[in-house]
């Protein structure tokens, strides 16, 4: 695993939190993309080498409304760069952690992704993430 990519927040309001987080770094998000097949509407910010993930959810049903229900906002998972997803998969798997999609699924910001079910990791959600060249 190269570097941590990015960390993800769950929010309860996109909009809101925005305006929180523009505050926070003096700039604007970088990327605002909607990922219908998770129900997440997300945005991007910058942090040197690192990214900073907002995550909205567009319908009650969206892992990230459940999250929020369960949970309340706050730290949602920790994303790592890694070259080759489906040998790092395969590798983490004969390891013994919970992969939640073993098959790659595409994700927010050009990016092939997988979970790591946080029963396996100390109750941390992992998600790896490897560019789409
Ligand atoms: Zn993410």
């Amino acid at each position: 695993m190269n570097k941590i990519e990015h960390i993800g927040i769950a929010v309860a309001n996109l909009a809101d939190s925005l305006l929180i987080y523009e505050k926070l770094f003096g700039e604007p998000a970088y990327k605002h993309e909607q990922i219908a097949s998770e129900g997440v509407n997300t945005a991007f910010f910058r942090n040197g080498p690192n990214k900073i993930e907002l995550l909205e959810a567009t319908n009650p049903a969206s892992p990230i409304a459940k999250f929020i229900a369960k949970k309340g906002e706050g730290m949602h998972h920790i994303a790592f760069e890694v070259n080759d997803i489906v040998t790092e998969i395969a590798r983490l798997k004969s390891e013994g952690f919970i992969i939640l999609n073993e098959t790659p699924k595409k994700g927010a910001d050009n990016k092939l992704v997988a979970f790591l079910h946080p029963k396996s990791t100390n109750g941390v959600l992992i998600e790896l993430c490897q560019e789409i060249r």
